[in-house]
């Protein structure tokens, strides 16, 4: 089955999900293709193929990772001002573990 339609496939049958793609100003030197579209890493990145990955990622796991982390905290009642920063930090950590994953899944090699 080629690539684009396998990528099709596994993004929900009969769901369509809008074509994304770059503006010609965007020349950077790694290409992803999400798709069948070659995309720069920001597009790549917050394209709704890969944040229906890493966003699902983000809660489940940020969530555990809270838990193990200020969880003895949140029960105690007494909330330290520092959670307004280490709660969405811990949440970003798997978010971008998933995303650069699926980056490098998708990476485009160079035509030599
Ligand atoms: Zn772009």
């Amino acid at each position: 089955m080629p690539r684009i339609v396998l990528e099709r496939v596994r993004a929900g049958a009969g769901r369509r999900i809008p074509a994304v793609s770059c503006p010609p100003s965007h020349r950077p030197a790694a290409r992803y293709r999400v798709l069948g579209e070659d995309l720069c890493p920001a597009h790549a990145a917050f394209s709704r193929k890969l944040l229906t990955t890493s966003l699902p990622t983000a809660a489940v796991v940020g969530t555990i990772l809270t838990a193990i982390n200020q969880g003895t905290v949140f029960f105690s009642g007494n909330l330290p001002g520092e959670l307004w920063w280490k709660v969405p930090l811990t949440y970003s950590v798997p978010f971008f573990v998933a995303t650069w994953s699926q980056l490098r899944a998708l990476r485009v090699q160079a035509d030599t």
